[in-house]
Parts: C-alpha cells; structure tokens; sequence
C-alpha cells in the first residue's frame, strides 16, 4: 500500500497543480518586485516592470536566468527579500572560486523544506518512530539539518549521529535499530566496509536515502544487495532550499519525483539557453514558487538531466519526473576528444565481477597531452588489462587501468573525492 505524506499535495491532477503553479507564479513575481533591488533591476532592464504582465507560465522561458554567479555576487544576503530580523537560519555552500554561495530560511521556508523530505521519507516507506540515522554533518552544509528538519515533520526518531568515526556509526546503527540510514553513497560503502571488520551486521537497516553526488546504477546495485537496503537517490541543492526540495524517487524507482507544487523545472539546452524537448538531456534550470527569503527564478543548476514523464506514475504521485543526474555541466570531462563523466567510469567499472567499489579517476597531462588513469580496488582475478578492455569497450577510449588490493586507496568520511588531476612535463 502507498503512503503518502501529503496525499492532496502529491496526487493533485495535472490540472490542478498548473493552476497551482500559474497562481503561486504571479505571487512570486510580485513578491520578489516589490521587495528585493537585485531581482527589480534585472527584470526592469528587459523592460518588465509589473508582475501582471508577464507573471503567466507562458512567459517564463522570457525571463533572465539565474546563476551560481549571481549569488557570488550578491553575497552576502543582496537577494534576500525579508528583513534580517526575519531569518531564523542559513545554509551555506562554498566553492572553490570567489565568495559562497548563501541561502536564508525565513521560518515558513523552514516548513516548506521539512515538508519536501517528509514526504520523501514518507516516499521511502518510513512510519512514525522509525529511528533514522543522520550522516551528513549538522552545521553550514544543508544535508544534515534539511533531513533533520523533515525527519521531526515525518515523525521519526532522529539520531543525529552528524559526519566521521563510523565505528561509533555502526555500533550505534546496531544498538538503537537504525532503519533508515542518510547521507552520500560513498560513506554508506564506507560503512559498509568497517561494519565487516567489526563483524556487525544491521538486520534492522532497510532504507538509504542518499544525496549530494550522483551515483551510478551499478553502484546502486551494489551498496542495495551488500547492505540489504532499499535505495532512493535525493535530489536538492543549497539555492533550491536544501536537501530534498526538489524530489526523490519513489518506489517504482522510475525517475525522480520532483515537488511541483513547490518548483517549477525546465530543461534546456546548456550551450543555447533554449528548452530542449521531453525526453532529451538538458541542464535543470529551476523556479522556486513557495519560498519566501530567498526565492530563485530560473536557477540554472548546471546539473544535466531529462524529463522522463509527466504522467501519473504507478505509486499514484503524478508530479513529473526527471532521470537520475548524469553529472554536473562542469564536472564533464574531455579526454583526447572524448566527453565523459565520472558516473559512466563508475558504472562499466562496476560491471566487471570482482572489481569494489572503490576508484580513482586521474587526470594526466604529459607535456599538455590529457590521459586518464584509472586506479581501482579489486579482487585478484582482476587486472589492469581486464580494466582497460572493458573500459575501451564502454566508454570509447582507451585509460591506463592500475588495480589495487582492497584497503590501499585512501578513505573519506563524507563525499568522496573521485576525480583527480596531476600534470607533468617530460
Ligand atoms: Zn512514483
């Protein structure tokens, strides 16, 4: 049977929820204009000046995109439109360039956050006093206060465990029946593999909720049949809100089901900046219709993906639904001509039987030549030539394969570092 968290909400019939949107659309076009300078310059340069005009889905795809930029440049609160006295908190992502990106909660965006994850942990199978164990660390990075905030809303019995010593993580995973775990893929594999050497296992553990980097379905299968869980892939960002603004999939793992009542999502085309039909990879660009401090209109979020259907799907939810994220615009690499992305490395990797999930992908540039190296745990049958074939074989050209024993590549507590670049001249 399906549970849901907000049964009105998520089953709303296409009708309704595009009335719902042209409606919350013309609020927030009025609500931006008359209370922030940032968004009142930009639109009243093209010439758009009252709301009522323009402020139809129709009339979208004329306004001006936002970008990571537009932040930087606003830092640290210049696109905000309540007062300082109305924030109640903020969530923080830095890049490796130029000023952070800063996101303030006004206390109905607070609300409006912890009712996207609890519905996704609703969506995930999770009844009330279900303990769930949080992963991500509780401080300026969304993951762990958006699962916490949702958590409380879904009723579940939160503990709080934050990031690092996953020997504590298991043993309290094992004391208090986790069942439901949180955090990124990478940590789960992570505490996969010090739960064998404590010879713990987790009978208890039945749903991973994983987000922040984008995981191949191979991997999926994987951390799913060694870990004994069932896996949902958790789709948000600091400019949307945090952690679980946008979706998750459910259990019929057919695309990702983004909250349409709360976000508006096109597809375009990253080189032209035009929509790009359904069904065909384009950068997410995304409309926040519910958020009061800090609102994005058409948030270009560099990430590539594609509108797998807008039909009511077979859990009974009928917000559209988006394909897992293939990567980001900027994470793509281009190696002797060929464009590819870590994820597709990580999925032919995982294909060859006794290969683990634990990889490098290095970046080599010889006397400004690129190569790619592929470092890569595995059991003894494996070997360099095994990695390389297979590799040529899925990906179209030929990396340098260099297999290690299980333990030898270095371990990370939070999201793992998979792409690294070294230069050198000859
Ligand atoms: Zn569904």
């Amino acid at each position: 049977m399906t549970h849901y968290f907000n049964s009105l909400a998520e089953t709303m019939s296409a009708d309704e929820l595009k009335s719902h949107q042209n409606r919350r659309f013309l609020e927030l076009l009025r609500w931006v204009l008359s209370r922030n300078d940032y968004y009142r310059n930009r639109f009243s340069a093209l010439g758009l000046t009252q709301p009522d005009d323009f402020g139809t889905l129709e009339h979208l795809s004329e306004l001006p995109t936002l970008c990571k930029e537009d932040f930087r440049q606003t830092y640290p609160l210049g696109m905000c439109c309540v007062d300082k006295e109305e924030i109640r908190e903020m969530h923080m992502s830095s890049g490796s360039t130029g000023s952070p990106v800063v996101m303030p909660y006004h206390e109905t965006d607070i609300d409006q956050w912890a009712e996207c994850m609890a519905r996704c942990y609703v969506m995930a199978g999770t009844v009330p006093g279900n303990p769930v164990q949080i992963t991500p660390s509780f401080g300026l990075f969304n993951g762990g206060f958006g699962m916490y905030h949702g958590a409380r809303k879904a009723g579940l019995f939160v503990i709080p465990t934050g990031s690092g010593n996953t020997e504590r993580q298991v043993r309290l995973a094992k004391d208090f029946d986790t069942k439901i775990l949180c955090g990124v893929v990478s940590y789960a594999i992570r505490i996969l593999e010090v739960m064998r050497a404590m010879e713990i296992e987790l009978p208890h553990l039945k749903i991973g909720i994983f987000g922040a980097e984008s995981f191949s379905e191979g991997m999926r299968k994987r951390i799913e049949s060694e870990l004994g869980i069932e896996s949902f892939d958790i789709y948000g960002m600091t400019e949307t809100g945090g952690v679980g603004t946008l979706g998750m999939d459910c259990p019929c793992h057919a695309g990702i089901h983004v909250w349409e009542d709360h976000y508006l999502v096109e597809v375009l085309d990253p080189a032209t900046g035009k929509p790009v039909p359904d069904g065909q990879q384009g950068e997410i660009v995304v409309t926040s219709l519910t958020r009061l401090a800090l609102p994005v209109i058409r948030f270009r979020t560099g990430d590539l993906s594609k509108i797998v259907s807008r039909e009511k799907c077979d859990c009974g939810r009928t917000h559209l639904r988006i394909a897992p994220i293939v990567g980001r615009t900027d994470d793509m690499l281009i190696v002797k001509g060929v464009n590819f992305f870590p994820k597709q490395v990580e999925h032919a990797l995982l294909e060859i039987p006794g290969v683990l999930p634990h990889y490098q992908i290095v970046i080599e540039e010889i006397d400004g030549v690129r190569d790619v190296r592929i470092n890569v745990e595995a059991d003894e049958t494996v070997t360099g030539y095994m990695v390389e074939k297979h590799l040529k074989e899925r990906l179209g050209f030929s990396p340098k394969g260099d297999v290690f024993k299980p333990g030898e590549l270095p371990r990370q507590e939070g999201k793992a570092q998979r792409v690294f670049y070294t230069t050198r001249e000859q």
